[in-house]
C-alpha cells in the first residue's frame, strides 16, 4: 500500500542488471525491497546489444536469482566465438565456431532485463521514480524525495543508478572521466537477409577489427540485427567527432568511412550498410581503485561504484554479482551496516581488478597494431597454466 510518505526496509534506486538482480534476490528471501526507477516504464528506452555472461560472476549471480534454468532459454551459447581482424582484412584470431561449453554464452540485455523485471511482484518495481535528493536521518536511514513529488524513508539505500549516480555523492566526490575512446553506435537490421556476406563475416558472435587507434566492433544480436560500435581514439572535442552530421545520416555515414578510407572494402561495408540510427557513445570511467569510507545505510552496486569501459565485458556480470554478494551478507548478517563493510570491502578489490583489466585492454585494442596485441593476448589467456579466459 501506499501512503504519503512510507518507510521502505532496503530501497534500491535504479532497475538496471544490478538493481533489479538484487531486488529479486531480496524478494525470493521475503525481504522487503522496492526498486526506485527514473523511466516511466520498461520500454522508454532500447536497452543496447548484447552481453556476455560469466560463469564465475553474471551467472552465479543468477543461480541466486533463482532464475538460471530461463536464463539458459534465452542465452546464445554460439554467441561465444569472436573474430580479430586488422584493417586489411587479415584474421589476427579466427573462431567462427563457439566452443562447446556455457562460460560466456550471450544474452540480449533487453530479454534479461525483461526477465528480471518480469520476475518481480507488483510494486517491487516503481517507475517514473527520478531520485532528485537524499538527506540523512536518524539510524542510517536517509530520506529520498523523487521529481514526481513522492518521498520515502530508506532503511538501508543501495545506488544501482549507474554511471551519473546520485547516490554515489553520499560516499565519495570522485566522477567518471572520459577515456579518450568514443564509440558511434550503428546497425544493420536483419544482416542475414539483408547483407548476407556481412553477416558471414561477422558470424554468431563479434567481429573486432582493430588497427591506427580506431575500431570497427560488430556483434550479431538475437533478432538478427548486426550492431557495429565504430570506435575512435579521440579527444571529445576532436573534429572527428563533432564533425559527424548525425542529423543527416547519408552524410553521417560518408564522414565515418571517410576516417576508415585505407580499410578494406569488406569491412567498411558495415558502414555503408548501416542503417540511419547513429548514436555518439563517450564511453567513461571512475577511478580504478576507488574506494570510499563505509558509512551506515548506504552503499553502490554496478556501475556507480565503479564504471569501467566495456573492454573487459565486465560492467553487467559484476553489477548483477554485486547485487548477489550484498544480498548474501544482508542475508547472512541482518545487520545492514555490517553486511555494507563485508561486501564493500570484497567488491572494491575485485572492481579494482576487472578496472585494470579494463584499461589494460582498452590500451592493447586501441593501439596502430591493436589486432595483433589483441589477438597476442587471447592466445595468452587460453595457453596451459592461465587462469584468465577474458577478452
Ligand atoms: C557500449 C557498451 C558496451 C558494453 N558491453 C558490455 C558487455 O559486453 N558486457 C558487460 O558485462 N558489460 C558491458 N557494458 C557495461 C554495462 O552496460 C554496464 O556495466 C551495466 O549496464 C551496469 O549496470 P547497472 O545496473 O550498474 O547500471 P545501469 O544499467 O546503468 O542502470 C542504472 C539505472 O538507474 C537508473 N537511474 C539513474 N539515475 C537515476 C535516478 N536519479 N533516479 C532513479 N533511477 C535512476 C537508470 O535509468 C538505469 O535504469 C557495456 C557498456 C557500454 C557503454
Amino acid at each position: 500500500m501506499t501512503t504519503d510518505h512510507e518507510f521502505v526496509h532496503v530501497a534500491i534506486i535504479g532497475a538496471g542488471l544490478g538493481g533489479l538482480t538484487l531486488a529479486r534476490i531480496l524478494q525470493k528471501h521475503g525481504l522487503d525491497g522496492v526498486v526506485f526507477e527514473r523511466d516511466a516504464s520498461r520500454d522508454v528506452r532500447t536497452q543496447g546489444g548484447t552481453l556476455d555472461m560469466h560463469a564465475e560472476s553474471g551467472q552465479r549471480a543468477l543461480s541466486d536469482t533463482g532464475l538460471h534454468a530461463e536464463f539458459l532459454a534465452i542465452a546464445r551459447p554460439e554467441g561465444q566465438c569472436m573474430r580479430i581482424a586488422d584493417k586489411t582484412g587479415a584474421f589476427h584470431w579466427d573462431e567462427p565456431e563457439a566452443p562447446p561449453t556455457l562460460e560466456r554464452p550471450e544474452v540480449d540485455r533487453g530479454a534479461l532485463r525483461n526477465l528480471l523485471t518480469d520476475s518481480l511482484e507488483p510494486g517491487r518495481i516503481r517507475w517514473n521514480h527520478k531520485l532528485i535528493s537524499i538527506e540523512p536521518a536518524e539510524r542510517g536511514c536517509h530520506v529520498l524525495r523523487f521529481e514526481n513529488g513522492k518521498s520515502i524513508t530508506a532503511g538501508v539505500l543501495i545506488g544501482a543508478d549507474g554511471a551519473w549516480s546520485r547516490v554515489r555523492t553520499l560516499l565519495t566526490d570522485a566522477k567518471p572521466v572520459y577515456t579518450g575512446v568514443s564509440f558511434v553506435e550503428i546497425g544493420i537490421a536483419d544482416g542475414d537477409h539483408t547483407n548476407p556476406e556481412l553477416a558471414d563475416l561477422v558470424g554468431h558472435g563479434s567481429y573486432l577489427a582493430l588497427s591506427d587507434n580506431k575500431g570497427l566492433l560488430a556483434q550479431l544480436n538475437g533478432d538478427g540485427r548486426i550492431r557495429v560500435y565504430v570506435a575512435f581514439r579521440a579527444a571529445e572535442t576532436d573534429p572527428v567527432l563533432t564533425g559527424i552530421p548525425f542529423e543527416r545520416p547519408a552524410d553521417a555515414r560518408q564522414a565515418l568511412l571517410a576516417q576508415f578510407a585505407d580499410w578494406a572494402p569488406q569491412l567498411t561495408g558495415l558502414i555503408s550498410a548501416c542503417d540511419d540510427s547513429f548514436v555518439l557513445r563517450p564511453i567513461n570511467m571512475l577511478p580504478i581503485g576507488l574506494n570510499w569510507q563505509s558509512q551506515p545505510g548506504v552503499t553502490l552496486i554496478g556501475d556507480a561504484a565503479h564504471l569501467m569501459s566495456p573492454f573487459a565485458g565486465e560492467g553487467a556480470n559484476l553489477a548483477m554479482l554485486d547485487a548477489a554478494e550484498f544480498a548474501k551478507e544482508l542475508l547472512a548478517t541482518k545487520a545492514p551496516r555490517e553486511a555494507i563493510k563485508a561486501y564493500e570491502a570484497k567488491m572494491f578489490a575485485r572492481a579494482r581488478d576487472a578496472a585494470e583489466e579494463s584499461a589494460r585492454n582498452l590500451e592493447l585494442c586501441f593501439a596502430p597494431d591493436g589486432a595483433a596485441r589483441l589477438a597476442a593476448q587471447m592466445a595468452a589467456y587460453q595457453a596451459p597454466g592461465s587462469s584468465d579466459t577474458t577478452a
